[in-house]
């Protein structure tokens, strides 16, 4: 059952879009997919808006993991038996889903990790050790997440290299020329976001990518709150790396994946050793197997492998430019009704945006706003959302973000904007 009431306006965004395919967007149904959602919080219905930070989980990814350990569990790869295959089977079937989720050339490609902390970490570690020396500069964006900051630093006290840092405008707009022109031919990696996790910005990730390869530079594209939000085409953006965590993206945590080059990956050295990385071992020496299995020593994340393999499949059968709209539907109500309170102010109004608004109020910290709205039922996030320095630039502590997902309706606007009007009559 689902736990908010369409608002009538949610069939206007559902057809005002002037798209056959938007058009049928039924949130409803969507919603009944969401287990999750029919509950209530405090005796209200829940209001679901931290899906930046993670998302809930439809029925057939659920399902998909139950079945796999109620029917074929095993360890992979490794097994003669029937369930060894069958889970083999399935385990590497989901690897071609997530290649085909963001139309990468080879399923290789495809390297399971623990999420985009673990990704970004293996770019730092491997690919830097081995190809990045002192003076080097690696370029990363004002806006990023910490998980594409702080490996970056762990390899600069190891190795010398420089990190320059693009900025980005008032707006949160990344500033294209201030990027153009700290392109040089030090700069040898670019690390950046495809959108900003704390304000939503779209990155113009095709452009920088082009421009750093014209430099001469190679690109990993933090694709961690692209995933839910847009169809990502890693061979048209022409992505060296590309990574996202499964648990945005609807699947469950403890997987996600690094999309690399083949001939890329297949450059770079194991970053972790152990079992099935390995094509021969000796006490004198070992070989290593090519991508994806040279990083992913020991057991993988079998049964969440499966279950991130349902999830893509969910939201690709949603229809990506369907969900695309339905999210900035939204997006764009909630900052317009949010505007209307006096004291709101958002931070981050980029020209490209998806489904966050990150917002600061006059008269309550970002923490009391997030533990009285939730009080109404309504979950946002209040901190810095991993991203210190971009607090910084805009001289805040911390901010409150609804972030939206496939699943949220204009009534579960309506329930925060009235919220939020409840904190300014408690506080303001
Ligand atoms: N980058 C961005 C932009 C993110 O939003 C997040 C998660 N908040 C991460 C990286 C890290 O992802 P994970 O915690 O799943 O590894």
């Amino acid at each position: 059952m689902s736990g908010a009431t369409l608002a009538p306006q949610d069939a206007a965004v559902a057809t005002s879009i002037g798209d056959n395919s938007i058009a049928s967007y039924d949130v409803e149904a969507v919603r009944r997919d969401f287990p999750i959602l029919g509950q209530e919080v405090y005796g209200k219905p829940l209001v679901y808006l931290d899906n930046a930070a993670s998302a809930q989980k439809p029925a057939v990814v659920i399902d998909s993991m139950r079945e796999t350990m109620e029917t074929y569990y095993s360890n992979v790869h490794r097994g003669l038996h029937r369930l060894s295959q069958l889970s083999t089977d399935a385990f590497e079937a989901a690897r071609d889903k997530v290649a085909g989720f963001i139309n990468a050339e080879s399923s290789d490609e495809i390297v399971f990790l623990r999420g985009a902390t673990e990704a970004i970490n293996l770019v730092a570690f491997s690919y830097g050790r081995a190809f990045l020396k002192a003076g080097d500069e690696v370029l990363i964006s004002e806006m990023e997440h910490h998980a594409n900051i702080v490996p970056w630093q762990l390899l600069r006290d190891e190795t010398g290299i420089v990190i320059k840092v693009v900025p980005i405008d008032d707006d949160g707009n990344l500033m294209l020329e201030t990027y153009k022109e700290l392109l040089s031919p030090k700069t040898k990696l670019v690390a950046m976001t495809h959108i900003s996790n704390a304000l939503g910005t779209i990155v113009p990730i095709k452009e920088v990518i082009r421009l750093a390869h014209a430099a001469g530079a190679k690109v990993l594209v933090d694709g961690c709150q692209a995933g839910p939000h847009m169809k990502i085409d890693v061979r048209d953006l022409d992505a060296d790396f590309y990574c996202f965590s499964s648990h945005k993206v609807y699947g469950p945590t403890g997987i996600g994946v690094l999309y690399g080059k083949l001939d890329i990956l297949n450059s770079m050295p194991p970053h972790h050793g152990g079992g099935e990385m390995i094509d021969r071992v000796t006490f004198e020496k070992t070989t290593y197997k090519e991508a994806p299995h040279r990083f992913e020593p020991g057991t993988p994340a079998i049964i969440e492998a499966i279950g991130f393999g349902a999830a893509v499949d969910y939201v690709k059968n949603l229809g990506q430019e369907r969900i695309a709209a339905h999210e900035h539907g939204l997006m764009a109500y909630a900052t317009e009704r949010m505007s209307e309170i006096e004291g709101v102010r958002i931070i981050g109004q980029a020209q490209e945006k998806a489904s966050i608004v990150s917002f600061v109020m006059d008269s309550a910290h970002a923490h009391d706003i997030g533990t009285i709205i939730d009080r109404a039922g309504v979950a946002v996030r209040a901190g810095h959302h991993c991203a210190q320095p971009l607090m910084a630039r805009f001289e805040v502590s911390a901010t409150a973000r609804a972030s939206f997902g496939l699943y949220n309706t204009r009534a579960e606007v309506d329930a925060l904007v009235a919220a939020l009007y409840k904190v300014k009559e408690l506080l303001g």
